[in-house]
C-alpha cells in the first residue's frame, strides 16, 4: 500500500501527461491558433462550448487516477503472476515488434465489445452517457468517462499483461499510439483525404468521421481503431460514405464558406 502511494503521483502524472499533451497540441491547433483555417473543414459546423471542454477535462482527470490505479495493479501488485518479459535481451528485436499486432487486435476487439455493450439500455445511462454528453466532441472528450467506464476501459491493460508475452514498454508506446488516436478520433475534423473511406484499407480504418458520427447520433460505428467490427457484425453506420464525403468535399468546403 505504501508502495502505492509513494508512486501514485508519479503514475498519475505520466499517463496524464499524455493526455494533456496529445489534446492540448490538438485543441491549441484546431480550435485556437487555426480555430479559421480552411484546409480541414469541421464535421459539425458549430464548436462546442467552453462548459463542455471544462466537464470533458473534469471527467479526464478522474479517468486518469482510476487507469493509475489498474496500472499499479497490473504492473507492480501482481507482477509476478503476469506473463510480462522483462529483460530486452531475451528476445529479439522482431519478437518485440510482433507482439504489436496482438496487442491491436485484441484492444480493438474489446473495446468493440466493450463499447457496443455499454449501448445496452439497460447500463447506457449508468455508464456510457457521460462519454456521450458531447454529442459534439473535441479532443478534450478522449477519456471523459464515467468512473465505471473507465474501469471498463483500462481493463485492457490487465488483460494484455496476462495473454501477451511482450516488454512492459511496449505496452506503454502502444498506450501512447492510444491516446493520440483516441484525440484524432475525437478531434471533429477529418484528417485522411477524401476519397479515403472507399480504398481498400481505407474501408476498414476508424475515422475520425465515423467516430464523430458515433457521438452525434449514439448509433453504430462502435470500433476504436479499425472499422473490421462494425462491418463483419453490421454495425457500421449506413450514412457513414456520405458523411465523409461531405466532410472531405472540397467544393462543399468552398459553399460553405460562401454562406
Ligand atoms: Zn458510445
Ligand atoms: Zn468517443
Amino acid at each position: 500500500m505504501e508502495d502505492f502511494l509513494n508512486s501514485f503521483p508519479y503514475t498519475y502524472y505520466r499517463i496524464g501527461i499524455r493526455y494533456v499533451i496529445a489534446a492540448g497540441i490538438a485543441f491549441l491547433l484546431f480550435y485556437v491558433i487555426f480555430r479559421r483555417q480552411k484546409f480541414f473543414k469541421k464535421i459539425q459546423a458549430k464548436f462546442p462550448k467552453q462548459k463542455d471542454y471544462y466537464r470533458d477535462l473534469v471527467y479526464s482527470l478522474v479517468t486518469i487516477a482510476i487507469f493509475t490505479v489498474i496500472a499499479h495493479l497490473s504492473f507492480v501488485t501482481f507482477r509476478s503472476y503476469n506473463i510480462l518479459i522483462y529483460d530486452w535481451n531475451a528476445k529479439s528485436g522482431w519478437y518485440w515488434l510482433l507482439t504489436v499486432a496482438p496487442i491491436f487486435v485484441i484492444h480493438d476487439f474489446y473495446f468493440y465489445w466493450a463499447h457496443r455493450l455499454m449501448h445496452h439500455p439497460k447500463i447506457f445511462t449508468s455508464v456510457h452517457k457521460v462519454h456521450h454528453l458531447s454529442t459534439n466532441p473535441s479532443p478534450w472528450t478522449a477519456y471523459a468517462f464515467h468512473p465505471l467506464e473507465a474501469v471498463i476501459e483500462t481493463l485492457i491493460i490487465p488483460i494484455l499483461v496476462f495473454t501477451v508475452p511482450t516488454h512492459p514498454f511496449i505496452i506503454v508506446l502502444f498506450m501512447i499510439f492510444q491516446i493520440i488516436y483516441n484525440v484524432y478520433g475525437h478531434l471533429g475534423f477529418e484528417l485522411f483525404p477524401s476519397g479515403f473511406h472507399k480504398t481498400k484499407i481505407g474501408r476498414y480504418i476508424n475515422t475520425s468521421v465515423a467516430h464523430n458520427q458515433h457521438h452525434k447520433k449514439f448509433t453504430g460505428n462502435f470500433g476504436l481503431y479499425t472499422l473490421v467490427w462494425d462491418r463483419l457484425f453490421g454495425t457500421i453506420r449506413q450514412d457513414y460514405d456520405d458523411d465523409y464525403e461531405m466532410a472531405t468535399r472540397k467544393d462543399i468546403k468552398k459553399a460553405a464558406e460562401a454562406a
